[in-house]
């Protein structure tokens, strides 16, 4: 029989952790750099007004009603979302190379896309996935769970708090030939550290070479740069250039719709006589996996994205409010590492600037993060990201100062 007793305690999530002990703490000057949600300037959670505009509209809508879905989800949804990462023009497209289907937010994106190559994706040799280190802490758990082995690249280069290039690049040209090779569209999760253009390119041709099979995972597409073109360069670069490969996209930070689980999971064949039969037969298994997992996507958050991208006038509110939350963000950075830098506090402070998107690797050590946290209730991951959401005009200044305290 089963020995439920048997079962040994687990880990608590310790991000999740984190926030519980946020809450506990009961000092007034308390600051959450913890979370990977949005803040306005008094650190409240911020409905974009373009969601609100949105939601006005289906609440009116007659024609709706709590139906399910079918089975790969709304379609207008996943043929805008197809349009924003792939662009509007996209050859990809054009050739009707593309299957996507709407799942539960970027986390049900990556397991999707995780089950389907666990099934189907074979390889000569050892079948690998490669992560780069540090990655979004739940890439592990995901493919774990679907039994695709795993292993790292290094990215995050410590001495200059940027990236590691001539790491990720022979980590991945001695990976074995065909390995999956997960890479963060934009906005590095947790590193804020991206690699330019001209890297992406040489990443790009390095793959191709050895035949590995990109994994995109993009959660900030507008969020980073203000730009949906800019945050999206990488992936449609890699389309350009021919592969096959895809694609787990996230609405829950550009549309702040964190809760509502809004996402879609993109598969790109490579150009080729027969693509459109090939993609046909890739999304008829998609669709028997997305069955047997979840039976078909939740609705609401799904109808409010689709309604915004597509109603021009929506659109254009909506990168509107793309620009107000990156806008927010990186003044944040500035002001930040201004403060350092006026304080004369030890060590350099340019990556603060330089990083990108929610989140910053500062460098503190772990030792550092426990005593801010007890010293100045200052919470963060014991890996030194903070989320800049979390930093406004009112607690910047006093963050500043905690910093410079605890490296003295
Ligand atoms: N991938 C990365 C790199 C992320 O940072 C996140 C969110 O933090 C996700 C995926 C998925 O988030 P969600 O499932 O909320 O869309």
């Amino acid at each position: 029989a089963f020995d439920a007793n048997a079962v040994p305690q687990a880990p608590e999530d310790p991000l999740f952790g984190l926030m519980a002990a946020f809450r506990r703490d009961p000092d007034p000057k308390k600051v959450d750099l913890g979370i990977g949600a949005y803040r306005d300037d008094n650190a409240k959670p911020w409905i974009l007004p373009v969601v609100k505009l949105a939601e006005d509209r289906l609440r009116n809508d007659p024609d709706l009603n709590h139906e399910y879905l079918p089975i790969a989800g709304l379609p207008e949804f996943t043929a805008a979302s197809q349009k924003l990462v792939l662009g509007g023009d996209s050859p990809a497209i054009k050739e009707k190379r593309v299957t996507s289907l709407q799942t539960i937010s970027g986390t049900g994106a990556v397991h999707l896309g995780a089950l389907f190559l666990a099934k189907f994706y074979k390889t000569k040799t050892e079948r690998l996935a490669y992560f780069s280190a540090p990655t979004w802490a739940n890439h592990f758990q995901i493919f774990a769970n679907v039994g695709l082995a795993y292993k790292t690249y290094p990215y995050f280069d410590k001495q200059t708090k940027g990236l590691d290039f001539d790491g990720t690049f022979a980590a991945i040209r001695d990976a074995p030939e065909g390995s999956i090779i997960v890479l963060h569209a934009c906005a590095h999760n947790p590193t804020g550290v991206d690699p330019t253009q001209e890297q992406w390119k040489k990443i790009a041709a390095l793959i191709r070479e050895k035949k590995h099979f990109p994994f995109f995972d993009t959660a900030y597409q507008g969020f980073a740069s203000g730009d949906l073109a800019t945050d999206g360069w990488a992936i449609r670069y890699f389309i350009e250039q021919g592969f096959e490969l895809c694609i787990a996209q996230s609405y829950a930070k550009n549309f702040g719709l964190y809760g509502e689980r809004a996402g879609c999971f993109h598969f790109v064949t490579s150009p080729a006589s027969d693509a459109e039969v090939t993609i046909k037969r890739v999304a008829s298994q998609l669709a028997i996996l997305q069955r047997s997992e979840i039976s078909n996507p939740p609705a609401y958050g799904a109808r409010i994205a689709s309604t915004v991208l597509n109603d021009p006038e929506l659109f254009k509110e909506w990168e509107a409010n793309l620009k107000t939350m990156s806008g927010r963000i990186k003044e944040m950075r500035t002001e930040l590492r201004k403060k350092l830098e006026d304080m004369g506090t030890p060590g350099t402070w340019n990556h603060i600037t330089e990083q990108i998107g929610m989140f910053s690797f500062t460098g503190l050590s772990e030792k550092q993060v426990l005593k801010i946290r007890e010293d100045s209730h200052v919470y963060m991951t014991n890996n030194g990201r903070i989320s800049m959401a979390g930093l406004n005009t009112h607690n910047v200044d006093y963050f500043a100062k905690a910093v410079d305290k605890v490296i003295r």
